[in-house]
């Protein structure tokens, strides 16, 4: 059963605009609302930013003296950019993209992102696919002034296309099309989330919220028993204004939208995820689509299948999947909740 809820908006004929990604914007692509949530403390909350795979990772723990900690979650993401990264020379991903079909041996790590990845290639149906590589690179959609690919060379990025020409045996991985170019994008954020949290859990922080480019993962129950109250930001508010609240006491929120990058070309938005069978980015009257569950590698890979899906498919794979819940937004700024949000998963519209 799935919930509607229309809300009014200033900006209801979609005035897009391309706009340069601020940093500032960016920490805002889902802003973190804090009030409602605090309490007394002995200790300082501390919060420390940093930039690593093109995107903004935010880090808040309720010790100051756990400063440190911090610093490790960004040399782990460092770490994790230089294996998963297609731009980084040496990563595993891109020797395996230089492989032109050889077999290559890649970390453990590499190959459990792997196996995420393909398990969302499959569970979609191929609408999420982690062989968009050339695509991707095509579109340069961060990047681009306003141009359509030539449909030549759009085909010919197509027929690098296909989740199937990665296999794994191992710790070796082989792309049976040597043309193939495996991309992350869609899922690393999530993954990298839950190892930091494994981490801060191990060395005994319980408390705390990681903010990785709009992948949050809460570190666990307050111990006051509060939640955490995570904001996301309305789709192509300029001023990054939040449009809902969700409340989550453990686990992960995960948005997926058109809006975080895209350019703007005769009143279409050509974004940054993009359909396998046409190489355009999918246009089905979603906005943006955000994944509850406990863990982000989750979160990350069906808030882009579901994108992808559209509303119906969609909202039907999380109705069939337990303790996951989701949040559509139509490009009517109709908002379109699964079943347990509201019951299980507390939210709020904020305008
Ligand atoms: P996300 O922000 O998690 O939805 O991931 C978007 C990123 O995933 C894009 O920037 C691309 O790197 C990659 N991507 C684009 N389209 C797809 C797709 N259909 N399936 C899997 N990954 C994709
Ligand atoms: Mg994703």
């Amino acid at each position: 059963m799935k919930k509607k809820t229309r809300f009014r908006t200033k900006s209801k004929d979609l005035s897009y605009r391309i706009k340069r990604i601020s940093l500032a914007l960016l920490l805002c692509l889902t802003g973190i609302l804090t009030a409602g949530c605090t309490r007394e403390r002995e200790t300082t909350p501390i919060t420390k930013s940093g930039f690593y795979f093109d995107t903004v990772i935010q880090i808040t723990l309720y010790d100051d003296r756990q400063e440190a900690l911090i610093d490790d979650c960004f040399a782990m993401a460092a770490e994790y950019e230089h294996l998963l990264s297609r731009t980084v020379a040496d990563s595993d991903i891109s020797r395996i993209n230089q492989s032109q079909g050889a077999p290559i041996t890649v970390s453990d790590d590499t190959i459990s992102v792997l196996e995420a990845g393909l398990s969302y290639c499959e569970l979609s149906g191929g609408a999420f696919d982690i062989t968009l590589g050339a695509v991707i690179d095509l579109w340069d959609i961060k990047n681009n002034p306003g141009v359509l690919p030539a449909q030549e060379d759009l085909a010919m990025a197509l027929d690098s296309v296909g989740y199937e020409a990665v296999t794994i045996d191992g710790n070796e991985v082989t792309l049976t099309n040597p043309e193939a170019k495996v991309d992350l994008g869609a899922i690393s954020k999530g993954w990298i989330a839950d190892r930091m949290k494994e981490y801060l859990n191990e060395q005994g922080v319980t408390e705390g919220i990681l903010n990785l480019g709009g992948n949050v993962l809460v570190l666990g129950p307050k111990s006051d028993g509060s939640a955490y109250r995570i904001g996301l930001q309305k789709p192509f508010d300029q001023d990054g204004s939040l449009l809902l609240s969700v409340d989550i006491a453990d686990g992960t929120v995960v948005t997926s939208g058109n809006y975080q990058r895209y350019f703007e070309l005769d009143g279409t938005i050509y974004h940054h995820i993009f359909d396998p069978d046409t190489g355009y980015p999918y246009q089905n009257g979603l906005l943006s689509v955000t994944i509850v569950c406990p863990k982000s590698v989750d979160g990350d890979g069906l808030s882009t299948t579901c994108f992808a899906l559209g509303l119906t498919e969609g909202l039907a794979l999380i109705e069939r999947l337990p303790d996951t819940e989701a949040v559509f937004i139509t490009e009517d700024f109709e908002v379109v909740t699964s079943s347990g949000m509201g019951d299980t998963i507390p939210y709020e519209i904020l305008e």
